[in-house]
């Protein structure tokens, strides 16, 4: 994030706006990938399942997404599913009208099918590809998306390529190292970043890092990062993911987040995770991002993070007060500490 964005996204947060949007724009996916969080009862938090929701097609859904975009007016825009490729003339049709608007637009998908040549040639786009291991297990997880299949699709893409390291990968030495080795070699990847696995509270999956394991993955992708130029991870980023938000209240990521579910009206909190995420295992790499921006001083004094989080109180008690409602008696330079 360069200066300019801080600032800008800065007076959004002032306004009661929240400068990034990411929007679920269908509920299909031609996965079943264990440990997604999207088709977990408690992730809408209304008590209704994504599968249950309604979503939209066509020109129908192309004028939902420019004018939520338009109403928002992000500097940053995710566009996920389900997978967002399921509709992807809506995508096609879409994406040139939004990047004309300057917003960022970050696609995230797991390549399944082919993609229009073009998008190669957009600016302030990113197509972000999730892998998730070396081909066995990737594979195995991720059909029909196989690793063949993502090699035939991104040949003519510039693509992020996106992995969730998991329990699993951490117990078998030398498996990220192996995994950056394959993807370096890859002409059509511009990019890696690595998460880690993101449990709800009270979880008990093989997915789950131990804190060693946690640990040890830190430590590989700090020395991955410095081998391999391909891991474009900052080195502050990745210290974060040993210290990571205690709550959502204290996560910069969430509080500058909306996220938007396939009917276009169901937000989800209080990330995209949804449910009850268990912030202490975080291993959203955007969230550790987001973290690692909030300890800069701004004019070497105040932490961004502290100015971003009492922005949002302002911006809300701005916006309470636009619709008139009562407000607390607060001076707001109070709450920047
Ligand atoms: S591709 Fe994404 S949405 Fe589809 S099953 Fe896998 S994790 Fe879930
Ligand atoms: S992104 Fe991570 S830290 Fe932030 S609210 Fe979600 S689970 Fe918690």
């Amino acid at each position: 994030m360069q200066a300019g964005d801080i600032m800008r996204a800065w007076a959004m947060i002032l306004k009661g706006q929240k400068p990034t949007l990411s929007i679920e724009i269908t509920k299909e996916c031609p996965l079943r990938c264990p440990g997604c969080y999207a088709y977990e009862d408690e992730h809408l938090g209304t008590g209704v399942n994504l599968r249950q929701l309604s979503d939209f097609k066509g020109d129908d859904l192309v004028r939902r997404i420019l004018k939520l975009a338009d109403e928002h007016r992000p500097l940053h825009l995710s566009l996920v599913g389900g997978d967002p490729l399921v509709r992807y003339r809506e995508v096609e049709t879409v994406l040139p009208q939004l990047l004309a608007r300057g917003i960022h637009v970050q696609l995230v998908t797991s390549a399944f099918r082919e993609m229009p040549a073009a998008w190669k040639t957009y600016n302030g786009f990113t197509l972000s590809v999730s892998v998730d291991g070396l081909q066995p297990e990737h594979d195995e997880r991720r059909k029909p998306a196989t690793y063949e299949r993502i090699l035939k699709n991104i040949a003519n893409q510039r693509v992020t390529v996106h992995c969730t390291i998991t329990g699993q990968m951490m117990k078998r030495p030398g498996y990220l190292e192996e995994f950056i080795q394959f993807w370096s070699k890859v002409d059509a990847v511009e990019k890696v970043w690595f998460s880690m696995f993101t449990p709800q509270r009270g979880d008990e999956m093989p997915e789950i890092l131990t804190p060693d394991e946690r640990a040890e993955a830190i430590r590989q992708i700090h020395d991955l990062r410095e081998r391999y130029p391909k891991v474009a991870m900052p080195k502050r980023l990745v210290d974060h993911f040993a210290s990571p938000p205690s709550s959502p209240s204290d996560c910069i990521f969430s509080q500058v987040t909306e996220t938007i579910s396939t009917d276009f009206q169901t937000s989800i909190t209080p990330c995209q995770f949804g449910g009850d995420p268990d912030c202490s295992q975080c291993g959203c790499m955007a969230s550790m991002a987001l973290a690692a921006v909030g300890t800069y001083k701004v004019g070497g004094v105040i932490p961004a993070g502290a100015l971003f989080r009492g922005s949002v109180r302002i911006g809300a008690m701005r916006r309470a007060r636009s619709r008139g409602a009562e407000v607390l008696n607060e001076d707001p330079l109070r709450v920047i500490q």
